[in-house]
């Protein structure tokens, strides 16, 4: 007789083969490929999350995160879950209803940053310009002077257009009217300088599986003074119980409370990525990063391909590729996935089918790459030979 008073439905039992995936060189706008040495780690053995092995590697991804931002916020931590929840993280924290927040979007992700302020109550106005183009000092001025926001929001490297925002003068501008500058450096640390005390950024976010090459699933957050107090000062509770950093910061801090479980193995790759990017040094890396795009691009312009973005303002971890008339970027892109295993990929919004976006970050930074890709390219779509 059966010990069972149900009976086992085997209808979803899937019988599948042991996991296998193709191997491909992703250089699109992410993930890149991990470094092996990640991998790696990732690999190790688990230990609790309150263990004092596991508290002194936090300790050392908080000072490695501080060296790769160049800052030294005490408040730098890694959040659980991928950059949009560290994004968010920030609007979260930093926001509360009938707040002003200025916002520039350029691109997608500018977008993104207006949809998240206002499903927290921001009152979002916006600075815009076209996909591809940065803000200049004159038109933040004059946003800051029009709204007076209480937070501005800026994407430094705009993943779906390729541009770099110049940041350099942008902090001393926004203490000038009170207001918190709030920068997505998700396509720039680990490969194009960010400096967040020297440019006076108030609060950055990131995310792991760009420049740093750890597989996507822990995100990147530091919080200045000014941000902090912003935080110390609100009449609300932070309305998301995930991403409030009130109370992470003892869990992160020296109080050491549970909060979530930390993903034990994401902190692990975080710490190899964040320790090979001391290992070779910022500014040797933001060096390689920008030799190896320059290389690409002298060899798109060899074989008759144009960048979308004026040279001035390419940003060195992605390059949007103007797509040559008649061809069709997509057959482009599968034909380079399936014949070659090489992932790039389309354009967005007001770029959608124009351009081809290339990602050449971190570990994936290599002439190799770029000698294979523009190889590959000029048989896809047959140009240039
Ligand atoms: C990738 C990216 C994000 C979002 O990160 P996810 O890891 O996809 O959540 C945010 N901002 C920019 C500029 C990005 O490139």
């Amino acid at each position: 007789m059966s010990t069972n008073i149900f009976n086992i439905n085997d209808s979803h039992r899937l019988q599948t083969k042991q996991l296998d995936v193709p191997p491909r060189l992703l250089l699109g706008p992410g993930p890149s490929n991990a470094h092996p040495r990640i991998l790696q780690a990732m690999a190790m053995r688990q230990i609790g999350h309150l263990d004092p092995a596991f508290l002194k590697l936090m300790d050392e991804i908080q000072e490695l995160l501080r060296y790769a931002w160049q800052t030294d916020n005490k408040f730098t931590i890694p959040v659980s879950g991928t950059g949009s929840a560290a994004m968010e993280a920030c609007f979260a924290n930093l926001i509360e209803p009938g707040d002003k927040i200025l916002i520039g979007v350029n691109g997608y992700f500018g977008n993104r940053m207006v949809d998240m302020a206002g499903r927290y109550g921001g009152e979002v106005r916006q600075l815009n310009r076209s996909w591809g183009e940065v803000f200049t000092m004159e038109e933040i001025r004059a946003g800051l002077e029009k709204h007076r926001p209480g937070v501005l929001g800026l994407v430094h490297a705009e993943t779906s257009t390729g541009a770099c925002q110049p940041l350099e003068d942008i902090g001393n501008l926004c203490r000038e009217y009170d207001c918190l500058l709030l920068v997505d450096t998700v396509t720039s640390l680990g490969g194009v300088p960010v400096f967040i005390d020297e440019w006076k950024i108030d609060a950055g976010y990131s995310g792991s599986q760009k420049c740093l090459n750890c597989p996507p699933g822990i995100a990147p957050l530091t919080f200045g003074e000014r941000a902090l107090a912003k935080l110390r000062s609100r009449k609300s509770k932070v309305a998301n119980w995930y991403l409030d950093m009130t109370m992470l910061m003892s869990y992160w801090g020296s109080e050491r409370t549970y909060h979530h479980t930390a993903p034990i193995n994401m902190n692990y790759g975080l710490r190899e990525a964040l320790r090979i990017v001391a290992e070779e040094g910022l500014e040797a890396r933001w060096q390689r990063h920008r030799e190896v795009s320059e290389f690409f691009w002298k060899g798109l312009r060899d074989i008759g391909l144009e960048c979308h973005v004026v040279a001035e303002h390419r940003l060195p971890s992605l390059t949007t590729v103007k797509i040559p008339e008649g061809v069709d970027g997509k057959t482009v892109q599968k034909k380079l996935l399936n014949e070659f295993n090489i992932e790039i990929a389309g354009g967005l919004g007001e770029l959608a089918d124009k351009v081809w976006r290339v990602g050449l970050m971190g570990y994936n930074s290599r002439r190799e790459n770029v000698v294979l890709l523009l190889k590959t390219l000029q048989t896809a779509i047959g140009v240039g030979d």
